[in-house]
């Protein structure tokens, strides 16, 4: 949605295709970072998107058993909104399509999913898509897959997988927010468990993560052994677990950290989670896809407008995104083997906060420096003005 935004933004006939009837799922994560804030500030959106609810989260703290922790400083970062904006990504993703609607090269089709791609020569001219009124072929310059951890475009395209593996999964629920005595930290870990609250205003969203595959036994020990386990992570939340009634309310989601060799075949391109999966540690998976997208609007968007593509500048993408999606992946990484899996495993059975934890609350410096490299990310992106004359998205650029 953000790529299609900022193409048409540059003059680029855009089409977005999307399997779904609407942005109304759950399952993406909630958390809006300082670098996706800043987009929205370039692309003269931010205080329009601003006025939509969120929380503000200007510090990423936690309980680590009776110890404290502090994480990441987001108020300290030089950024013009220093904190992270909690707002489901429906929210985001409404908001953008919305503000979309005046720019005319752009068009959104939804319930539109895409089957397979169309090709000639070796090269991708196109998509299949499925859609209501029957069978739709789309032919294109340029093919982008932004369709996920699950992507159809990159299976059709053949492109080799590397798999990093994730050691967790998440079990996915939401309990009414006026659980008193629940302070606004961010993650609880108790020996075994950890559960993470996300303040979405009059609930809490909840993730509590579970051993990789281990759902089916979490759910055979049935509903109140789940509940008392949550309750016992986190006792303030205990009030209202009567909101979670039955395991309907309790969705699981499958976490995966992988990422492709080669990002683009002639006439087509991944990026997002296609190109490289990210799990939730750091709940850094959106921005790196905003900036996934900022960048491919930023080397391809005049070239498309010109018709002057190359394969050459494709691959660029790859060349400029994939460092910063290798470091992020190696963090959450070094997070999952340091604490989610010593906790999750027993190995942690004191629950005495590992070494960078402890360092990390007791030296604000350190936090500063988190707060850099989960808020704004390696190589943060920035939007190119948009050329004078041009429609920018409920505005004539004037300059
Ligand atoms: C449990 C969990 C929690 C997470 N929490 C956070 C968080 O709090 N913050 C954060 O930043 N990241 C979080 N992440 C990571 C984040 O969800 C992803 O990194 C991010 O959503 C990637 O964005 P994307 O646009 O590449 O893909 P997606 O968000 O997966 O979007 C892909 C889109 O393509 C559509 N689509 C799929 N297939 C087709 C098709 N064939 N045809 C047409 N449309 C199709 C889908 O419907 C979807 O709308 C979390 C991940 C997990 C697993």
């Amino acid at each position: 949605m953000m790529l299609g935004f900022l193409l048409a933004r540059a003059g680029v006939r855009t089409l977005v295709l999307e399997k779904h009837a609407d942005f109304l799922r759950d399952f993406r994560g909630d958390t809006i970072h300082p670098s996706t804030l800043t987009v929205m500030d370039e692309l003269g959106l931010l205080e329009r998107f601003l006025r939509l609810p969120h929380q503000k989260l200007e510090r990423l703290e936690g309980w680590f058993g009776d110890y404290k922790i502090k994480v990441a400083d987001f108020d300290r970062l030089p950024a013009r909104s220093p904190f992270i904006a909690l707002m489901p990504q429906w929210d985001f993703l409404n908001f953008l399509a919305e503000e979309g609607r005046s720019l005319p090269e752009l068009t959104v089709m939804t319930r539109a999913e895409v089957t397979g791609l169309l090709g000639t020569g070796g090269r991708v001219t196109g998509v299949r898509a499925r859609t209501p009124d029957g069978p739709l072929e789309v032919n294109a310059v340029l093919t982008v897959g932004a369709d996920g951890r699950r992507s159809t475009v990159r299976e059709q395209a053949g492109l080799e997988l590397e798999d990093i593996g994730a050691p967790i999964d998440v079990m996915w629920f939401r309990v009414g927010r006026e659980a008193s005595g629940l302070d606004r930290a961010f993650t609880h870990v108790v020996p075994g468990k950890i559960l993470i609250t996300l303040d979405r205003g009059d609930y809490w969203q909840c993730a509590y993560v579970i051993p990789k595959g281990a759902a089916e036994s979490v759910k055979a020990r049935g509903l109140p052994a789940f509940l008392e386990d949550v309750s016992r992570t986190s006792p303030a939340l205990k009030p209202r677990l009567s909101d979670v009634k039955s395991w309907d309310d309790v969705q699981l989601l499958t976490v995966a950290i992988d990422r492709l060799k080669c990002w683009s075949a002639p006439g087509l391109l991944c990026i997002g989670d296609a190109a490289h999966a990210m799990s939730p540690v750091g709940g850094v998976g959106i921005n790196l896809a905003i900036q996934d997208a900022v960048a491919t609007a930023n080397l391809l968007g005049e070239k498309l407008r010109l018709g002057r593509l190359t394969d050459a500048d494709v691959q660029a993408v790859q060349q400029r995104r994939a460092w910063p999606a290798k470091m992020t992946q190696a963090f959450q990484v070094g997070a999952q083997n340091a604490i989610l899996t010593p906790v999750l495993t027993g190995a942690n059975h004191v629950l005495r906060p590992p070494l960078p934890l402890r360092l990390l609350t007791h030296a604000p410096w350190l936090r500063g420096l988190a707060a850099r490299v989960i808020g704004l990310g390696f190589r943060p992106e920035h939007v190119q003005p948009a050329l004078p004359g041009r429609n920018v998205g409920g505005a004539i650029n004037p300059t």
